[in-house]
């Protein structure tokens, strides 16, 4: 099965366009070159912002009924060209094949949303009158495009976060610019060709392959591009908002997610369901289970059971059927991840499960008694570890859990809705997910972080809000 039909091109301002200098997109799982794609320059990008301009005009002119039926449209092709686009999302990245269309599916979903939310971006009466001297105003505000986003998205999923970007920026009227993981463009110029499909006029959408260090900054600091969504990780995202000036910021960033294991808990499905939140996508996303913090009570069982799943997950060819998880994104990641596991049991850290590596595979891991001094203790892992974490009681894992830079999502197992009303309350936290790991998403809720996890919300009625911006409207009366 061909996995991409665009030919070494990437997609800008409507026109597939080759350039001399490629990139190679490799699966990490055997090395093997799956593709190339052009290695854009400053100039291309330069160009694609500038046609950018007429398309934003384009985007905001398209009446709704028809930008919900250009983004139906693009959600149907990638319905009918199903398969194609998992096999894509799995070769060129970790996922194995049944996660990756579990992604196609969310993507579609967004997509859908996205046409349906176009119609409901509303503005509001405004009572003028209620200032003394204003009482022969009347007037209202809406919502409108701020132009042109540029979108720079990361590898761990390929298709959907991309999605998450275009699907609101045209539902509210802008033209968009996307960079995509240098890893991992493929599914986003996929992406550009269900859209192109499904009739958007030129320009109004760019995907722009090439390196980050090298076209980042044009997109980033021009005066035009009026907003920055970004979704990444902690040091890009610093970089980007110290040099992006006055423009719109969207930062989607990591998180070492911690979940807490109470003893009035199901254990069963806090096991099932965390180590699923610990491993999917070889443990490369941004809202898996890194910290698991379990009441003294039940720690031996639940670690037991915990255990026992997790030599149970069949590590190998993302292709299969049968396989649980697939490989790092590059040989190099699974180093760093090797890395730091070997620190932390250097400095007295006990293995329970995995620590194995073998070229871009790290077999799904387990530590406990891990020191506040090694590096895993506070950062993001991006990969399939798991730290445990003995208790006393709520409050202590409450403390833990908080004390640390991040704050995307976290879980909680408890029957008691006083507990879980209490961690509602003092998690610091984007979003608290009660009986279910830290991992649960779906496409239409608020989505992103405090701390250092982020500014600002995806999820796509959120995502609208700040691609748009009220104006004001006000009519000053007299009497006929
Ligand atoms: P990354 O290294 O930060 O790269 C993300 C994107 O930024 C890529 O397209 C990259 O381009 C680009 N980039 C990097 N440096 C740049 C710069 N100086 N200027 C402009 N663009 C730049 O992240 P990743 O390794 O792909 O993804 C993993 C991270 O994303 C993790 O931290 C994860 O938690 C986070 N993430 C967050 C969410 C969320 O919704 N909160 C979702 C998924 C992932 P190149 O590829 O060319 O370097």
């Amino acid at each position: 099965m061909t996995i991409q039909v665009v030919d070494r091109k990437m997609y800008l301002a409507g026109k597939w366009v080759k350039r001399d200098r490629l990139i190679e997109v490799i699966d990490p799982q055997d090395n093997r070159v799956i593709d190339t794609v052009p290695a854009a320059t400053s100039k291309d990008m330069l160009q694609c912002i500038e046609e950018a301009k007429e398309g934003a005009e384009i985007s905001a002119a398209l009446p709704v009924h028809q930008r919900m039926g250009i983004i139906n449209k693009a959600a149907d092709y990638i319905e009918e060209h199903n398969e194609r686009f998992a096999r894509t999302i799995s070769r060129e990245g970790s996922k194995t094949i049944r996660e990756a269309r579990k992604e196609v599916m969310r993507c579609i979903q967004t997509l859908r949303i996205s046409a349906e939310e176009a119609r409901r971006i509303h503005g509001e009466t405004i009572p003028f009158d209620q200032a003394p001297g204003s009482e022969d105003r009347v007037g209202y505000y809406y919502r409108f495009p701020i132009g042109i986003i540029g979108a720079i998205t990361p590898f761990n999923d390929p298709l959907n976060l991309v999605a998450h970007k275009v699907g609101p920026a045209i539902a509210s009227g802008n033209a968009i610019i996307v960079k995509p993981a240098t890893v991992t463009p493929l599914s986003a110029l996929l992406l550009a060709e269900a859209f192109e499909e499904a009739g958007l006029p030129p320009k109004v959408l760019s995907v722009i392959t090439g390196y980050g260090s090298e076209i980042g900054d044009t997109l980033i600091t021009h005066p035009a591009v009026r907003m920055i969504s970004f979704t990444g990780g902690l040091e890009a995202g610093e970089e980007i908002v110290r040099k992006a000036g006055l423009k719109k910021i969207g930062m989607e960033l990591g998180s070492n997610s911690p979940v807490i294991v109470l003893e009035d808990a199901d254990l069963e499905e806090a096991a099932a369901s965390t180590v699923s939140g610990a491993f999917w996508a070889a443990g490369q996303n941004c809202i898996g289970v890194q910290r698991v913090y379990v009441q003294e009570s039940v720690m031996d069982a639940f670690q037991k059971r915990f255990i026992e799943l997790t030599r149970q997950y069949r590590m190998g060819d993302k292709q299969s059927e049968q396989t649980d998880m697939g490989p790092l994104i590059t040989e190099k990641e699974a180093i760093r991840v090797e890395k730091l596991v070997n620190e932390a049991i250097d400095k007295g850290a006990v293995l329970l499960a995995g620590g194995r590596r073998e070229g871009a595979f790290y077999a799904p891991t387990v530590l406990t008694n891990v020191p506040e001094t090694c590096q895993i203790a506070k950062e993001e892992i991006f990969g399939p570890v798991v730290l445990f974490y003995k208790v006393k009681d709520l409050e202590t894992a409450i403390q833990l859990s908080n004390a640390v830079d991040y704050g995307l999502q976290a879980g909680i197992f408890t029957s008691s809705i006083n507990k879980s009303h209490t961690a509602i309350r003092k998690m610091n936290v984007g979003g608290i997910m009660i009986n279910d790991s830290s991992d649960y998403r779906i496409d239409a809720m608020p989505f992103g972080g405090v701390k250092q996890s982020g500014l600002g919300r995806e999820g796509i009625t959120f995502a609208i809000q700040e691609m748009t911006e009220p104006k004001v409207v006000c009519f000053k009366l007299s009497d006929a």
